[in-house]
C-alpha cells in the first residue's frame, strides 16, 4: 500500500492518493483542487482510481471532485449525513470560499463499518461526527485518515454547520483513541502524527481519562 499526500487547492488541504502497488487500484481522499497535478500522478503511476472518498463535505475538501470524476470515471463516496452539504454550496461553505460554489451529487453513500476495497487493500469507514454531522475517518492497515476530526496537536472546528464540540471529543475518544499508540494519523490539514503522540500531547484530549 502506498499513501501519497498532495496539498491540493487554494486552501492546501491534505489530499491523499492511496493505492495498492500490486493491482495499481486506488482511491483519492479529499481532492480539494489541483486536478491536473493529481491526474499527472495517476497517469505516471498507471493507477486505476476507483473512488473519490470524502472525509466530510466542506468546500476546501471537494473543489477537485468534478474534474477528477470526469477524467477518471471514479465514484464519489461520502457519509449519508453529509450528503446534504455536498449538494448545497451554502452548507458546504464553498459559496463563500475562493474556489467558488461547488455542488456535487454523490454516487455512493457511506455508513459506519463500510469497507471500501481497492486492489488488495481495504479502507474501513468510521463515523466520527462533531466537525460535521457526517464526518468519517478511514482506517487502512495501521493508518487512519482523520479528515478535520483530529489534527497533530489540535482538533477540528465545531462551530460550523453540523458541528458540536462534545460530539467531536466523544468521536475522537470512542472511535480513534481505541487504536494502538503506533497507529499513524493523516489529517486533513497539517502534518501527520500518531495516535500515541496525540493521546499524550494533544491539549484538547488531555482532560480525558483512558
Ligand atoms: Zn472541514
Ligand atoms: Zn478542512
Amino acid at each position: 500500500m502506498k499513501l501519497i499526500r498532495v496539498q491540493a487547492g487554494v486552501y492546501a488541504v491534505n489530499c491523499y492518493i492511496i493505492y495498492c502497488e500490486e493491482k495499481r487500484e486506488g482511491i483519492i481522499v479529499d481532492p480539494g483542487g489541483d486536478v491536473d497535478d493529481i491526474l499527472e500522478f495517476v497517469k505516471e503511476n498507471d493507477l486505476d482510481i476507483k473512488y473519490l472518498v470524502l472525509t466530510h463535505g466542506h468546500g476546501d475538501h471537494i473543489g477537485g471532485l468534478k474534474g477528477l470524476k470526469e477524467a477518471l470515471d471514479a465514484k464519489i463516496a461520502i457519509h449519508e449525513a453529509d450528503v446534504e452539504m455536498l449538494k448545497d454550496g451554502n452548507k458546504n461553505l464553498s459559496s463563500q470560499m475562493l474556489m467558488g460554489k461547488v455542488e456535487v451529487e454523490p454516487d455512493i453513500i457511506l455508513k459506519e463499518g463500510d469497507i471500501i476495497e481497492f486492489g488488495n487493500e481495504k479502507a474501513k469507514v468510521i463515523h466520527t461526527p462533531g466537525h460535521t454531522l457526517g464526518g468519517i475517518c478511514l482506517v487502512i492497515q495501521d493508518n487512519i485518515i482523520t479528515g478535520d476530526t483530529l489534527f497533530a496537536g489540535s482538533i477540528g472546528r465545531s462551530d460550523l454547520y453540523g458541528g458540536d464540540f462534545d460530539t467531536l471529543i466523544k468521536s475522537i475518544k470512542d472511535k480513534l483513541m481505541i487504536y494502538p499508540d503506533e497507529t499513524k494519523i493523516f489529517p486533513g490539514h497539517g502534518s501527520p502524527s500518531t495516535i500515541g503522540r496525540e493521546r499524550r500531547g494533544n491539549p484538547f484530549l488531555s482532560n480525558i481519562q483512558y
